[in-house]
């Protein structure tokens, strides 16, 4: 297939990346890029997607890095895992063409943030606030890429693969229709749901926490993790940021191993220091200078509060206010690669210690197997901005009938954003301005 053949297709079937925040995939690869990175790291703890769907649909995920290398021009595909995926491994090794090879990635943590992945895999360095296609690359995900190699085929993006796992009774792997909310995807998973426990959506360590149940699974959706309330995951995630200075004024040692263990900081980001930002909100305003615009470098990984800091801060959160004042005030960070630090890959974290320290031991081993046969869905919300850009705009009315895979909301003319297709047969039952309805069983009614 040719690349604008391709590019059209991965717009036409609404493919987004599906491991961040859903930048639309057709314009990402409107690019010339020398690599493609599969990012197969899957380095939050207790996910346990994209490996198993690497193992049970490789044929798709090659076809997905081949369309992806012609799209881009590229000349070179990586696979980068981690060794212990292992029945990945074996699937994906005999498919390879010779210009994909596989990376085995260090079990260390974060290994799954581009920048890091990237690092691994070539060497490079991406520059701070740049994107990887400044040096040559294009990162993507197993999903997004499974999703590019069914758009070949005439298949829209109607599915999304997702982890139930933590405090549950049936820890799980699921492919469930978009739009179907984390209460129905509780029930038929059969897990419960009790009011001791908290949600997060997404992993451990860098998802948000998840204040509603009704809210609905979206083509970015990568887990739910159930923890009890109690946990010191949900403890961090849920601290005002009234305490959160409070704590650092009284008992910031400036120690600087926030700094020391920053996974951006070693790889070249120099300007990004945690424990100076500390030291900014404790001492006072410091928005012009350049270690505290280094804030928007902050990748948000958590490796500074979950692991690094011996006394409980959380620079993680403090960059992030920076950062919120900082774009709020129309302050950009400018700055170049500075020298990396020699150590930087031994001073990469170990998954297992820091899913430790962050009290995920129980859950650490939980397989959550890939389960594909589910019960039958009779109602989803589609939400209409489940992508970077604007929401998408309907093109059905309520009363339609509808098939899934039909088009339901497409890009608004001249914008950024994703076509929406229905994820289940059915009938649209409401439609707002945030998400359409769509309904089984409901179609007598409106004949
Ligand atoms: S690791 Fe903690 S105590 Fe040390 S400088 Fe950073 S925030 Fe302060
Ligand atoms: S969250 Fe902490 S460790 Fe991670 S990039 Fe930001 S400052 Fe560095």
């Amino acid at each position: 297939m040719k690349k604008e053949e391709i590019l059209k297709k991965i717009e036409d079937y609404g493919v987004v990346g599906s491991g961040g925040a859903g930048f639309p995939t057709h314009i990402k690869y409107r690019t010339k890029a020398e690599t493609v990175i599969v990012n197969l790291a899957e380095c939050e703890p207790l996910l346990r997607v994209d490996q198993q769907l690497a193992e049970r649909y490789g044929e798709d995920l090659v076809e997905g890095l081949e369309c992806a290398m012609t799209a881009v021009d590229a000349g070179e595909g990586i696979i980068a895992l981690k060794e212990k995926y292992r029945k990945a491994v074996q699937k994906l090794e005999p498919l390879l063409n010779d210009r994909m090879r596989i990376f085995y990635l260090r079990d260390v943590y974060p290994a799954g943030d581009e920048f890091i992945t990237i690092k691994m895999a070539t060497g490079k360095s991406v520059p701070p606030a740049s994107i990887p296609i400044s040096i040559g690359v294009v990162v993507s995900n197993a999903q997004t890429l499974i999703n590019v190699a069914r758009a070949m085929k005439g298949q829209p993006v109607v599915t999304r693969t997702i982890t139930v796992t933590g405090n549950v009774k049936n820890p799980v792997t699921v492919t469930v229709p978009i739009g179907i909310s984390y209460r129905q995807l509780l029930e038929m998973t059969g897990n419960d749901i009790s009011g001791e426990d908290a949600y997060i959506d997404g992993g451990p360590f860098m998802g948000k926490m998840l204040t509603d149940l009704d809210s609905t699974v979206t083509k970015t959706s990568g887990g739910l993790v159930v923890l009890p309330k109690d946990h010191v995951l949900v403890k961090i995630k849920t601290q005002p940021m009234s305490h959160i200075l409070r704590v650092a004024r009284t008992v910031c040692e400036q120690c600087q191993l926030c700094t020391d263990l920053c996974p951006r900081n070693i790889i070249g980001h120099r300007d990004l220091k945690p424990h100076m930002s500390i030291r900014a909100v404790n001492y006072g305003k410091m928005t012009q200078s350049q270690t505290i615009k280094g804030a928007i470098l902050c990748s948000d990984c958590g490796v500074c509060e979950l692991y690094s800091c011996p006394v409980n801060i959380s620079p993680r959160r403090v960059n992030q206010a920076i950062k919120q004042e900082l774009v709020s005030l129309g302050i950009k960070y400018e700055g170049v690669l500075s020298n990396e630090d020699p150590l930087w890959n031994a001073r990469l974290v170990p998954s297992r210690q820091i899913a430790n320290r962050a009290g995920l031991k129980n859950y650490y081993h939980l397989d959550a197997p890939l389960l594909e046969d589910l019960p039958d869905v009779h109602k989803v919300r589609i939400n209409l901005k489940q992508h970077v850009g604007v929401p998408s705009e309907p093109v059905v009315l309520p009363g339609d009938p509808v098939k899934k895979g039909d088009l339901i909301a497409r890009i608004k003319k001249g914008q950024l954003g994703a076509n929406l297709h229905a994820s289940i047969d059915g009938v649209v039952s409401k439609i707002n301005d945030k998400e359409i309805t769509i309904e089984k069983g409901g179609e007598e009614e409106w004949k």
